[in-house]
């Protein structure tokens, strides 16, 4: 990548208890985010995928602190985004800013458009000049694509894509440099989603926005993606560039991931390998021991059988570049290998 490095977060992790008992004793721990490390550069997207309950989410509002890790950092243009106060977290906060994924629940019903874009600037009055609100709002509504004169409107006079460029408009107010993008498309119809992408793409060429775009609909996060990272039961399993995730997956997940998005070539749709995994995602409660993802994992069973590498049950993988047949990129997996290339050994 070429801008440099803005956000960093390394071995990031959540843990919420499980409380049982009249007194409340801690029984465990809910482990959403499992120590998870990546780099953010400026201008650039950053795509987290994974099923539900992979922990993506929870990584999102980590990076705003809306919540505090359990453990791990956090670092946004050098400075440490949990031990920040005062004037140093405000501007953070005004940096690194979010759009939700329900453009229907997320914005309130009974502001005016104007009041809800206008919002950010209650914390933030200095960020436009004093009397310029009403303009600066319809500036930001030129910019999104509505028209600066519906202002005063309610956000039921809107279509769910409008109401989408509605909470991108407030995200972006504050010109901020990283958003927090979670599932901003995933409520929308298809045709409307690609509208929605569209405007995030302009935006960013046209404010050098950084974007971490949280979604579980692969073909949605290979458009926009720059770099693309994996999850699996709160671990990044794969992390590299869009085109080493998309056409050289290493990763026995990944491969299974991307062997289910529909083929719209239909001379291709034979050559690709469908791959079926087997059993449903364990609890982040009680994660597997070793390798999270070997009690599914359709390259351990392949390799010994109906039992699985002592290897993969005992020792968890690191995340670090492996060959991926062209080049190489971070994979978390023992025997990470390109498909259709014998699996190798550690
Ligand atoms: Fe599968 Fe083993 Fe690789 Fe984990 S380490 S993904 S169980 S082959």
């Amino acid at each position: 990548m070429n801008g440099e490095v803005i956000l960093q977060a390394r071995d990031l992790v959540k843990h919420y208890p499980i409380k049982a008992g009249v007194i409340k004793r801690t029984v465990g721990h809910v482990r959403a985010v499992d120590g998870v490390s990546f780099d953010l550069h400026a201008g650039e997207t950053l795509g987290v995928v994974g099923e539900s309950g992979c922990g993506k989410s929870t990584l999102g509002r980590l990076l705003l602190r809306l919540e505090e890790p359990t453990s791990g950092s956090v670092t946004f243009d050098g400075a440490d985004l949990y031990t920040a106060s005062g004037s140093m977290l405000r501007r953070m906060r005004r940096d690194i800013q979010i759009v939700f994924q329900d453009p229907y629940t997320s914005l309130n019903p009974r502001k005016t458009v104007g009041d809800i874009i206008g919002e950010p600037f209650d914390i933030h009055p200095d960020v436009v000049p004093k009397g310029g609100r009403r303009r600066r709002v319809q500036e930001l509504l030129d910019l999104v694509g509505l028209n600066p004169e519906h202002i005063n409107r309610y956000p039921h006079q809107f279509s769910g894509g409008q109401r989408q460029r509605i909470g991108v408009a407030r995200g972006i107010a504050l010109n901020p440099k990283v958003l927090v993008c979670d599932e901003p498309v995933s409520a929308l119809d298809v045709s409307v989603q690609a509208q929605v992408v569209n405007l995030l793409e302009k935006l960013q060429r046209e404010l050098n926005l950084a974007y971490i775009f949280i979604a579980h609909d692969l073909a949605v996060v290979r458009h926009i993606s720059d770099r693309v990272a994996v999850m699996y039961l709160g671990r990044v399993v794969e992390l590299g560039d869009e085109a080493q995730i998309y056409d050289h997956p290493t990763h026995p997940y990944t491969q299974a991931l991307l062997s289910a998005v529909p083929v719209p070539d239909p001379s291709l749709r034979g050559t690709r390998q469908q791959i079926m995994l087997t059993g449903d995602v364990p609890s982040p409660a009680n994660p597997p021991s070793g390798c999270r993802f070997h009690t599914r994992c359709w390259l351990a069973q392949q390799m010994a059988g109906d039992s699985v590498p002592p290897q993969c049950r005992e020792a968890l993988p690191d995340l670090v570049e492996r060959p991926d047949g062209l080049s190489a990129h971070a994979s978390a997996c023992h025997f990470a290998t390109p498909l259709g290339a014998a699996a190798g050994t550690a």
